[in-house]
């Protein structure tokens, strides 16, 4: 690792104005907690790292008629502590509180997390099934790209030299709305994980029909998954075992794991069934209230 200069811009303008002069030899810094370990592996030949957290607008969290914007450097800490997040968006509140310990908690964002691009990144996933917005700022101006098109491959996004994350936006949940996130791991914190599930449901006025759905998959494919056979399958039924059944059967066939020192491509695919049940029945309990 050899000598690389440290800067901290105070606006959008400038950090897209250094990030766009070092091209692909600077990396924005938020939390740090996947950028150092990167740094220190020579995964990248930085000469700048570009820290956005005395930024104030990646700092912020608001909400608004339509929504809730949170700040690409917004840590998890604060997401989970944030009383209106917790009743509003569960699914992703239970992603913030499972990546990495309280330390990490602390430091860490969503931002980050979801510009790293890992497979088995918690938080993409929720983001996905909150039918999550990236704002992005960059050389050629704003752009908005919606969570789902985000991740390109294992650590590749369609984040461009030069661009930047400023924030993520969720819109309002609909009545009825419920979301949920888990992962399976072999210890009880602390772990990447082996697979993961998010969904999210909304519920007709008497509670009983499935009038929307989404199902994301993380930790099986190179990127995280949209399961749509698997959400559409839900779309318009009455809820049962059956039905929920059949978009975890489905589910499962969406997954495209590889076998790893984690797990195999079998046991992969029957956790992906089982955390689709669990993460459908969650969403409609919470959807329900
Ligand atoms: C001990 C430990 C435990 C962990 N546990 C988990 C876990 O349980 N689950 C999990 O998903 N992850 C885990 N991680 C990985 C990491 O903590 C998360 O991915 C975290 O969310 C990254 O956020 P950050 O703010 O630290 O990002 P950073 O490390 O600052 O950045 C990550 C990447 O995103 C880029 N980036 C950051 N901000 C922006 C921006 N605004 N615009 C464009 N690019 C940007 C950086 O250049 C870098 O490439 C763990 C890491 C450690 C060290």
């Amino acid at each position: 690792m050899h000598p690389f200069a440290y800067l901290a811009p105070t606006t959008v303008k400038e950090a897209v104005e250094v990030l766009n002069k070092y091209g692909d030899k600077a990396r924005p810094l938020a939390g740090g907690t996947d950028l150092l370990v990167k740094a220190r592996a020579n995964v990248w030949d930085l000469d700048a790292v570009v820290d956005v957290k005395n930024i104030p607008e990646l700092n912020k969290i608001n909400f608004d008629s339509e929504g809730l914007t949170i700040g690409a450097s917004v840590a998890c800490c604060h997401i989970y502590e944030n009383e209106q997040i917790c009743d509003e968006y569960e699914g992703i509140v239970d992603a913030a509180s499972i990546i990495g310990g309280i330390q990490i908690q602390s430091r860490a964002g969503l931002g980050g997390n979801l510009c790293n691009g890992a497979p088995s990144a918690d938080g993409i996933c929720p983001l996905i099934v909150n039918n999550a917005i990236a704002i992005i700022e960059g050389p050629n101006g704003k752009r908005e790209v919606s969570v789902d098109d985000f991740c390109t491959g294992p650590s590749k996004t369609i984040l461009e030299n030069g661009e930047l994350l400023v924030s993520i936006f969720l819109p309002k949940p609909k009545e009825n709305f419920g979301s949920a996130y888990t992962r399976f791991i072999p210890r009880n914190e602390m772990d990447i994980a082996v697979a993961a599930v998010a969904a999210s449901v909304k519920l007709s006025p008497d509670k009983n029909i499935i009038e929307d759905a989404k199902i994301a998959l993380a930790s099986v494919g190179p990127t995280p998954i949209v399961a749509e056979d698997a959400a559409k399958s839900l779309i318009g039924g009455t809820i049962s075992d059956e039905l929920i059944n059949n978009a975890a059967s489905l589910a499962k066939n969406a997954a495209t794991p590889i076998t790893d020192m984690r797990g195999t491509i079998e046991q992969r695919k029957d956790l992906v069934e089982v955390l689709t049940r669990r993460m459908i029945t969650k969403s409609i309990e919470r959807a329900r209230g």
